[in-house]
């Protein structure tokens, strides 16, 4: 036996992030032990379903594993579920766990994703104690709010991104009454164009979501036993009664331990283009970091499956000794009704929008602009433009947006072959 065998890498979160970078160690060459801690009582699971089929009733808690519990053993990852790690000591090299064991390492990676934000108004704290108001990121967090889904309840939703929407489009499904409140003028607005945020509000008052936005929740009302919330309350005096709250306003980053720990943290904890933090046998991976992007020529933080599993196998390549720096075009999904939307690339700065097929078919594209370069696209129930348009904006080809808006010319025919 070589030293080598002796040496432990352990993961701190499990979720999409953890369980790639587990087995991705493995098949890079590491040989000795790998301990994988979740604070969730479960595998790594996929956490996009919990606001489509899973809220729906459609896929069941199994199906939502990310590798089947042989996969794990195959590779002779060591898993212990259903507890905190409440310390890092980089001196000793040691972390502590919720009941108070301590785990010696030789690497270290941080995949503790994020939590949700929480609305911050009177009576939100009573609230959050209470049976109908829910945050979304586990899957106790859906199945506490699914049993609530009954025909007819009325439902508030506090936030119109895409957590928000998804919910909507399900829970209306499901025939409960839904408002939606949003603060901003228009729903994804921190994502999309107006003109996409215009076709989602259509879309969702079609099905009979009822959409609020410019609207500021003040406060929320409780029942008279406290132990529930009736009512929602708006800055601007109104007062949406509720048998059910649920709000999605953005992700606070885990990165408690990482702080306490003294590595640099700046909304998000700081790792370079191989997932590595300011020590350099510990690493982190997914939602909690903030991380270079070349093509992007910036730091960002993203919260997407694809860049959990990308940075996962960058962490596990370097911690291997293997060199494939981070360099990804982001990309993300949304599901509502029948409209399946992906979206590549960041649309920030963007100074033309083509639109590429027709909004009313329910099949077109969005291309995002900045002096004739395609930034972003968002895709909308058109898989193989999807694709075309990742390598578009990876390989900066130029075009012109009048053959990006000739939907009767294929795009493939308009790329180089490649
Ligand atoms: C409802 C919902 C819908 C989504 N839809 C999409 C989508 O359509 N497409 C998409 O790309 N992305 C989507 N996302 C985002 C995606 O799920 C995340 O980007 C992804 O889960 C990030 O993976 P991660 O490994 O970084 O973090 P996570 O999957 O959040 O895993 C982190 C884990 O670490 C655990 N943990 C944290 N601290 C500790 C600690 N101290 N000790 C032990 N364990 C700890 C957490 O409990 C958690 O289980 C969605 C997210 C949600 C919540």
């Amino acid at each position: 036996m070589t030293e080598e065998i002796y040496r432990t890498a352990v993961i701190i979160g499990a979720g999409h992030a953890a369980g790639e970078l587990a087995t991705s160690l493995r098949d890079n060459g590491w040989n000795g032990r790998i301990i994988l801690i979740g604070e969730e009582p479960h595998l790594p699971y996929h956490r996009p379903p919990l606001s489509k089929t899973y809220l729906s009733g459609s896929a069941t808690a199994e199906s939502l594993l990310i590798k089947p519990p042989a996969t794990y053993q195959k590779a002779n990852v060591e898993i212990i579920s259903d507890m905190r790690v409440l310390r890092i000591d980089r001196q000793t090299k040691k972390v502590e766990l919720a009941n108070g064991e301590l785990i010696r390492y030789d690497k270290l990676v941080l995949t503790t994703g994020g939590r949700p934000r929480p609305l911050q108004v009177p009576q939100s704290v009573l609230a959050a104690q209470s049976g109908n108001f829910h945050y979304l990121r586990t899957m106790a967090d859906v199945d506490a709010m699914r049993r609530q889904f009954e025909p007819n309840m009325r439902l508030v939703i506090v936030g119109g991104g895409y957590i928000g929407l998804e919910v909507a489009a399900v829970a209306i499904k499901a025939h409960l009454k839904v408002t939606v409140l949003e603060a901003f003028p228009r729903v994804l607005a921190r994502v999309t164009a107006p003109e996409l945020s215009a076709y989602y509000e259509r879309k969702h008052r079609e099905a009979g979501v009822e959409i609020r936005t410019g609207v500021q929740v003040s406060g929320l009302e409780m029942d008279g036993s406290g132990d529930a919330v009736s009512a929602v309350l708006c800055a601007d005096g109104t007062r949406v009664p509720a048998d059910l709250v649920v709000v999605g306003i953005g992700l606070i980053p885990n990165t408690e331990l990482a702080e306490e720990a003294e590595l640099a943290v700046d909304n998000g904890i700081l790792v370079n283009d191989h997932a590595q933090t300011s020590d350099p046998d510990i690493y982190a991976a997914g939602d909690c970091t903030n991380h270079p992007n070349a093509s992007l020529g910036r730091r960002l933080r993203l919260e997407s499956v694809p860049n959990a599993l990308e940075q996962a196998r960058t962490a596990a390549a370097a911690i291997c000794g293997k060199h494939k720096p981070y360099n990804v075009v982001p990309w993300f999904w949304s599901d509502q009704y029948d409209l399946k939307l992906k979206m590549v690339g960041l649309s920030q700065g963007y100074d033309q929008l083509v639109i590429r097929g027709s909004m009313d078919s329910d099949s077109f594209s969005a291309f995002y602009l900045q002096d004739g370069l395609v930034l972003a696209a968002d895709t909308i129930n058109r898989p193989p433009e999807f694709m075309l348009a990742k390598r578009i904006i990876a390989e900066q080809i130029r075009l012109a947006p009048e053959q990006l808006a000739a939907a009767s010319v294929p795009l493939k025919s308009l790329l180089p072959t490649s």
